[in-house]
């Protein structure tokens, strides 16, 4: 799961963690851009991700 590591280098989570201080375990990951959108329309969120923005260089 690349993804879980980038999640946990770049944004310090770790969807291993629960917030009880458990551990979380991956049952299923769904990857399929029709049935995720499918998912978010069915609980009320926008199916569209953010727009791509550049990165800024941080004030110093
Ligand atoms: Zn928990």
């Amino acid at each position: 799961m690349m993804w879980a590591r980038l999640l946990k280098r770049v944004f310090d989570i770790d969807i291993e963690q629960c917030a009880c201080g458990g551990k979380l375990k991956l049952i299923a990951v769904i990857e399929e851009p029709d049935v995720i959108e499918k998912i978010f329309k069915h609980i009320g969120l926008d199916p569209q991700p953010p727009p791509i923005t550049p990165a800024r260089r941080r004030a110093q």
